[in-house]
């Protein structure tokens, strides 16, 4: 190669600006979607390919099949019926003759010209007159149209990109202006200029476990595959070239997470000790027999305790499986180490149970807990504070404004966040650091508490407290990894002793009189229940109405002789506070509710429940709500009342409520419904987004992703050497902010 074609060579690197045909303008609208570098451009995917080496015969054309046709134009027009304009357009192929539809397509009429070669991608059907076979509304592309090309010479060569081969479909940009045709013209220029050198990011070893093919050729291959590629696998994404790029993909991140972790893990944290007498405290505080699986989570979490770094852990478990008691088996640990623990819940009514039952269940053995939430008092916060601060009280349990307010602490050992699944991944970032911060400032400044004992002050300075997190989401395990890869993750996959399943049943809102029939029963038989309406923020202010009215129908007229209650948002801490203790002590048959009981509540006569306009809820927390009952030995049964038409992802979401009542399975179907970026109830949750991968489809990838990670990560030795290791850094530095978008790292 001549050095004056160097200046020519596009590295992948290169802004989309300085590629032949693209320019400052253009550049801003591949902008607008992400692409901004060569390399942007060449991961800009086709999202599937149409085979035009053998196109069809329009005479071996069968219906029902979706079929790629390349012919040429005949005849065109718009025709107007009585309901909409529909152009119609017929191709041929020699004596063959198509008929292709599009309705409502008055855009069309000047589209075609007779002579014109056109590439049409579509669903052939039996038309309604003789049988006659046509295309409706196909995709199309004008291969022959000289109208968007500049030069003569160049068509021909842009021309030879549309037939005869495996063709790419790209999504269109810019409303439109950058055709799929406009990226096959510029991406094949790209792949023709690219420097033929890419140093390949990925360890050599974990190249030749996986059998990736090389960068370059990967990115040739995905955009232009050779005519004898499968196309089953390109349409599904499992050629060589795609593997090789959604790996890549994935092992970077994971790379980031096990670094993470990795990371956290040097540095000092609390290494508490586990002597018989913390034993001997937990045994005492027992009130029932531990499950197994709480015993196994328990000894992972107290494992992680007595090392001398930090502890970063995400407890999962269902709703019901019991995650209270282990998160206070963890704090007697720290407290009996002479720490104090900060539990955090997402909701004041959540925190205000834990408080209850930290009482119930640790004030005997003489610990001193107290209750920090935004509706207490200013004297009563200030004098909590100083407890907090003077390291009186050792179990604080709050919202999560206990973090954000800078509460401080004497000695804060472990930070419990009870995350359900009401915190997103964004927030559980800030606070996880927040945590850290907290500590941290606890023990390097010394600032608080004239006087403390000197020993103290000395322990406090010995590191960052613990951290665990609670979740009550069940996530799929590719979630788990992405999401949660920097921690340490245990599962309580067993439900206490002495449940009966919930049955689930869904009934149409006209047989409503049937339902408070039911529930009657229940309650006359000394049971309590739950009757929950749907609160959807952008329409707060109806719905809230709606359970108000229902809330006085219920206890005017369905139920007058019964104990009928309201719970909602709008209603303060105290009176919260108030209606859920008398539901707890049953002094409440019915509670009336919107979506706020849904995190944690815990009245294990409560056996019935019944959601109002079930369809409007997602998966996920209809899951949530129906974790509130069938806490106790009394069968439960959750009524799940719809009304109006269900969408199709509706009928799908209470279908599987009925099904099961396991939320791993509901998780992974409320994944597959969602998609990742919603599974968490916001975009912002701070879900990587990603190029080419796929959670839900590469999951297998995922997996050897991260394992492939972990070892490279456990080098340098023999099989990887460091200069690969640090090469793999970079990269994944580099690219860090692409994936990880939102999230805060390091
Ligand atoms: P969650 O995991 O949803 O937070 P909880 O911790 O609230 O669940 O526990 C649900 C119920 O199960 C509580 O009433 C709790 O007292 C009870 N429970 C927890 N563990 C056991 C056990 N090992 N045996 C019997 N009951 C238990
Ligand atoms: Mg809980």
């Amino acid at each position: 190669m001549s050095p004056a074609n160097i200046p020519e060579m596009l590295e992948l690197t290169t802004s989309v600006q300085y590629v032949k045909g693209i320019g400052p303008r253009l550049a801003e609208v591949l902008g607008a979607k992400g692409i901004h570098t060569v390399d942007d451009l060449l991961h800009y995917l086709p999202f599937r390919y149409e085979d035009r080496v053998n196109p069809r015969g329009i005479s071996e054309l069968r219906a029902g099949e979706m079929a790629t046709v390349i012919a040429e134009v005949r005849t065109s027009g718009l025709f107007r019926t009585r309901r909409m304009p529909i152009f119609q357009m017929t191709a041929g192929q020699g004596r063959s003759r198509l008929k292709c539809i599009w309705f409502n397509a008055t855009y069309l009429r000047d589209r075609f010209k007779p002579g014109q070669l056109v590439a049409l991608y579509g669903k052939v059907e039996q038309g309604r007159s003789g049988g006659e076979l046509q295309l409706v509304q196909p995709q199309f592309e004008i291969l022959g149209d000289s109208s968007d090309e500049a030069e003569g010479g160049e068509q021909k060569a842009a021309s030879s990109l549309e037939v005869g081969r495996i063709v790419p479909i790209y999504e269109s940009a810019g409303q439109g202006r950058l055709t799929p045709r406009w990226f096959r013209r510029i991406i094949h220029g790209v792949l023709e200029n690219l420097s033929p050198q890419l140093t390949d990011p990925i360890p050599a070893v974990v190249r030749g476990h996986l059998s990736l093919i090389s960068p370059r050729e990967a990115l040739r291959q995905v955009h232009w595959p050779d005519p004898g590629e499968s196309f089953q696998d390109l349409q599904v994404s499992r050629t060589p070239a795609h593997i090789r790029l959604i790996f890549e993909e994935l092992f970077f991140l994971e790379l980031g997470l096990e670094l993470k972790r990795r990371e956290q893990k040097a540095q000092t944290g609390i290494a508490f000790n586990l002597d018989n007498r913390a034993r001997e405290a937990i045994k005492k505080i027992l009130p029932f027999h531990p499950t197994a699986a709480q015993k196994r989570v328990l000894k992972e979490i107290a494992s992680d305790m007595e090392k001398p770094f930090p502890m970063r852990r995400l407890l999962q478990g269902d709703v019901g499986s019991g995650k209270t008691i282990v998160a206070f088996e963890a704090a007697i640990i720290a407290m009996e180490n002479g720490y104090q623990v900060a539990l955090m819940a997402p909701t004041e009514i959540l925190a205000q149970q834990h408080y209850f039952s930290a009482r119930r269940i640790l004030e005997n053995a003489g610990y001193r807990i107290v209750l920090l939430t935004g509706s207490v008092e200013e004297d009563r916060k200030r004098e909590i504070r100083r407890h907090i601060a003077q390291g009186n009280a050792q179990l604080i349990i709050g919202t999560h404004a206990l973090i954000e307010q800078k509460v401080e602490f004497a000695k804060l050992g472990l930070v419990i966040v009870d995350e359900q699944h009401r915190f997103g991944v964004m927030q559980r970032f800030k606070l996880m650091k927040k945590s850290a911060d907290e500590g941290t400032s606890n023990g390097h400044t010394g600032t608080a508490a004239p006087g403390r004992p000197a020993e103290q002050r000395s322990a406090a300075a010995a590191g960052e407290p613990d951290v665990l997190v609670m979740t009550a989401t069940p996530i799929p395990r590719t979630l788990a990894l992405t999401l949660y890869g920097d921690l340490d993750i245990s599962i309580l996959d067993e439900m206490p002793p002495g449940r009966t399943p919930i049955v689930t049943r869904r009934i149409s809102d006209d047989r409503a009189d049937e339902v408070w029939q039911f529930v009657g029963k229940h309650v006359a038989a000394g049971h309590q229940a739950y009757v929950v309406y749907p609160v959807i923020e952008e329409n707060e202010e109806n719905e809230l109405k709606a359970a108000l009215q229902m809330h006085k129908e219920l206890s005017k007229k369905t139920f007058p002789h019964l104990r009928v209650e309201l719970l909602h948002g709008r209603l303060s801490g105290d009176q919260k506070e108030d209606v859920m203790r008398c539901f707890q002590k049953g002094e409440v048959d019915i509670l009336v509710s919107t979506t706020v009981i849904e995190v944690g509540v815990d009245v294990a006569n409560a056996t019935v429940m019944v959601i109002e306009h079930a369809e409007r809820f997602g998966l996920a927390q209809l899951h949530q709500l129906r974790g509130r009952i069938g806490r106790g030995a009394a069968k439960s049964f959750c009524i799940l009342m719809t009304g109006g038409k269900i969408s199709e992802d509706g009928e799908r979401r209470l279908d599987a409520m009925v099904r099961t009542t396991d939320g791993f399975q509901i998780a992974e179907l409320d994944l597959e419904l969602r998609g990742p970026g919603e599974f968490f109830g916001t975009r912002q949750a701070g879900m990587p987004s990603f190029q080419v991968a796929n959670l839900i489809r590469d999951r297998q990838l995922l997996e050897a992703a991260k394992r492939e990670a972990a070892a490279v990560l456990a080098g340098p030795n023999e099989k990887v050497p460091k200069e690969e290791i640090d090469r793999a850094l970079r990269h994944m530095r580099t690219h860090w902010q692409k994936t990880y978008g939102l999230v805060e790292v390091g």
